[in-house]
């Protein structure tokens, strides 16, 4: 069964691009708002979903807008995949438009993306949309991750999908809730599949998702050779073969398995301890993994 990854979201440059023209004012209004909202906490975005912060935030805003999927992929492969997604797919026929609403303030102070693109929408409006061009099932865990901090899921490619959205959306706190996840499934990716050329097409090179799947090649794959998609970028491949060059010693000493905190971009390890260590539950990144090191 093929599956394949969505290659169609908004190119980085542009998403970026539309970040860099945050509107002050309006960031200022929701981190005010926030920072009241959380007294006694931290009023900073840590990178981690968090009850509290959630929470408060939910109490003292009553602003939502509606988030609905765009997706196409309605044929065949879509129907047997939905299948496989669990619980979700009960809630979701074949072709059936998903459509939920999400409190404004919580998908902006997760995604300064959305706070970015959604500027106009926050002054002007009562009634907007974002659209996601995600399936609904990778949709409905989107706005369930927002009010629970989990990602139900273990199909990697819907957590692919997610992932690329959540780094489109430069949201920190999904992109290693998703990593940790991916981990924790243990995705071994096939090189040779298009539907991982298409993942690591869609995201930029010194992505954390980009990382694990080198690592995890590199480190596993004890083949004579690999076989790679024509399909994946130049970049990926010249990286790989400089890793697998590196001598190994395999399993015992890999970064990728059960270490997810080496694929969350953690700068420092201060910035570690003000997020994950909290949680107590996975070892901290390795030197070679911060990214103030990098
Ligand atoms: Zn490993
Ligand atoms: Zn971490």
């Amino acid at each position: 069964m093929e599956r394949r990854a969505k290659t169609k979201y908004k190119p980085i440059h542009l998403a970026r691009e539309d970040t860099s023209n945050l509107n002050i004012d309006i960031n200022h209004d929701i981190n005010r708002r926030i920072a009241e909202a959380t007294v006694g906490v931290t009023p900073l975005v840590r990178g981690v979903w968090s009850a509290i912060e959630v929470g408060a935030i939910v109490a003292r805003t009553s602003d939502t807008i509606d988030i609905i999927s765009a997706d196409d992929d309605q044929d065949r492969k879509f129907s047997q995949r939905s299948k496989r997604y669990g619980p979700h797919s009960s809630l979701y026929a074949r072709g059936a438009p998903f459509k939920a609403q999400i409190h404004l303030d919580l998908l902006c102070f997760f995604s300064p993306y959305h706070r970015a693109a959604l500027k106009g929408v926050f002054l002007e409006a009562q009634h907007n949309t974002v659209i996601l061009e995600m399936d609904p099932v990778c949709c409905d865990i989107f706005v369930k991750w927002h009010y629970t901090g989990c990602v139900p899921n273990d199909d990697p490619w819907a957590l692919c999908q997610l992932y690329i959205l959540a780094d489109q959306n430069e949201n920190l706190a999904l992109r290693r809730a998703i990593l940790t996840q991916i981990v924790n499934v243990n995705f071994a990716p096939d090189l040779n599949d298009s539907n991982t050329a298409a993942v690591v097409s869609s995201l930029p090179e010194n992505s954390a998702l980009t990382r694990y799947l080198l690592d995890r090649t590199s480190y596993h794959q004890r083949a004579e050779t690999i076989q790679i998609h024509t399909d994946m970028p130049v970049e990926f491949v010249e990286t790989l073969k400089e890793l697998i060059k590196k001598p190994r010693h395999w399993l015992d000493d890999c970064p990728c398995c059960n270490k997810p905190c080496n694929y969350h971009e953690h700068n420092t390890v201060e910035d570690w301890k003000l997020s994950c260590a909290e949680s107590g539950s996975y070892p901290m990144p390795e030197p070679a993994y911060l990214r103030a090191e990098i």
